[in-house]
């Protein structure tokens, strides 16, 4: 793989540039790349701003085909497009989930009328999306949903619990997977819903995360109400629509977040270079580990991509998950050790000072636009070490990955199941 620009992707990268050069000012600039994963209640007003001029330039849905508004862009150039906002600090997307999971599913499975009413407020970013998968008891083992709908005339009645909803509190929909038919196998009974969340009977409670922040929130639905049409795919058939969602949650849409990591590791050397950590031989041969690492990473996930429209995750997506998940909790182990001692230190203390410098180089810090207010704001290198556990978790656990691999890759016997 020759990974070098050739003429059409340097000048699609120019292209980039120049958008990014011209409209990535102001209150855009002033966020410092900040709002990215783990990190989402970060200015959020503002990076919804940023979606619309996004938007408005056609930077919104790169890889969705022109038909349906997007740009037809090829992976090639939505690396080159992630790369470049993350080497220009641009804001953290908050339409991730309906650009780079529901709309690659409807564009699949969904029918003509629901593509002509939902795709393009994503596109335009004018309404939100979240993910109603996991419940209590159904994270890993999902085919276990318990979630119930029931056909009501014309309106599917949802009643059930979700649990880690992403950012839900700031959702317009969500897509449900639901059961529909509780006397067939579990994977069987299910369908694939799209709800409406601004009504009666959806109730939204944020839970509070190690970070102090709320991305994540449990979801109960009680009574809450659909109409008959939107179910995408076949009523039962919803295992297959939601593994496909799935597929595209472990592809193309964790490329953008992996970008940033290229940053945050420049981040963390310049720092050890600053406090003098960097000339200490087993800090350098962490951080030149890291380096390595990184661009092992880029190389596999490149690859990984090269098949990711397919519907089906593929194993090197599994492998892609579990490599670069480990890799970045270790990075926050690493950006602690080379904070040392000021690391269990809390910058902002507003009892004490009122300050609002949050940051590990003195850059202002703080909630752009009030959304993000708590009692304290972690530097970067804190958020990082505690918001990475979750990526070992999220999109498939590193002990289902390693399962996937096992089974898939290396041909083990599959794990025991249903033993008493
Ligand atoms: C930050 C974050 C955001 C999330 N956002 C969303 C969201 O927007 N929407 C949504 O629906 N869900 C979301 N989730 C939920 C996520 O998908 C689940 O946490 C994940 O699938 C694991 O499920 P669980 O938490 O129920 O853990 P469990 O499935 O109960 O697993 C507990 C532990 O047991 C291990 N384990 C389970 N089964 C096996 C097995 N067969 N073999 C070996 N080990 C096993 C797991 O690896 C884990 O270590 C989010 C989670 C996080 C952390």
């Amino acid at each position: 793989m020759d990974l070098r620009d050739r003429p059409e992707d340097s000048a699609f990268r120019a292209e980039v540039r120049h958008f990014l050069d011209t409209h990535l000012v102001g209150e855009f600039a002033e966020l410092g790349g900040r709002g990215g994963s783990g990190d989402e209640t970060f200015g959020f007003e503002t990076r919804l701003r940023w979606e619309k001029v996004l938007a408005q330039g056609g930077w919104t849905c790169l890889g969705w085909p022109t038909e349906y508004g997007g740009r037809g862009a090829s992976m090639t150039e939505q690396v080159i497009f992630y790369e470049e906002c993350a080497r220009a600090a641009a804001p953290g997307r908050v339409s991730v989930v309906g650009e780079g999971l529901l709309g690659p599913t409807l564009i699949h499975y969904g029918t003509d009328a629901q593509k002509a009413r939902f795709l393009p407020p994503i596109r335009e970013g004018s309404e939100m999306w979240c993910q109603g998968y996991s419940e209590p008891d159904a994270g890993s083992d999902l085919a276990n949903v318990k979630t119930r709908a029931v056909l009501d005339g014309d309106e599917w009645v949802v009643t059930g619990q979700k649990v880690w909803t992403s950012l839900a509190h700031q959702s317009d929909w969500c897509f449900v997977l639901c059961r529909t038919d509780p006397d067939v196998p579990r994977h069987k009974g299910l369908s694939y819903l799209l709800v409406p969340m601004h009504q009666e009977g959806v109730e939204v409670r944020p839970i509070t995360q190690l970070t102090k922040t709320s991305e994540f929130n449990e979801v109960f639905f009680d009574g809450a109400r659909t109409p008959r049409d939107n179910v995408v795919g076949a009523v039962g058939d919803g295992w297959r629509v939601a593994l496909a969602t799935l597929a595209f949650e472990r592809g193309a849409a964790l490329l953008g977040h992996q970008l940033s990591f290229g940053r945050e590791l420049d981040h963390i050397i310049a720092t050890a270079q600053k406090n003098g950590r960097a000339s200490d031989p087993v800090m350098r041969q962490r951080l030149a580990r890291a380096h390595a690492e990184l661009c092992i990473m880029r190389y596999n996930t490149l690859r990984s991509l090269a098949g990711v429209d397919r519907e089906v995750a593929r194993p090197e997506a599994s492998i892609a998950k579990l490599y670069w998940g480990t890799w970045h909790r270790r990075l926050g182990e690493l950006a602690l050790d080379v904070l040392g001692p000021s690391a269990v230190v809390l910058d902002v203390d507003p009892d004490v000072d009122g300050s609002v410098d949050g940051s590990v180089d003195g850059s202002v810090d703080g909630s752009v636009d009030g959304s993000g207010s708590h009692a304290y704001e972690l530097n970067e290198f804190q958020r990082t070490f505690l918001f990475s556990r979750s990526e070992t978790i999220y999109g498939g656990s590193n002990q289902i990955q390693r399962n996937i691999i096992g089974e898939r890759v290396l041909g083990l016997p599959p794990e025991p199941k249903g033993v008493a």
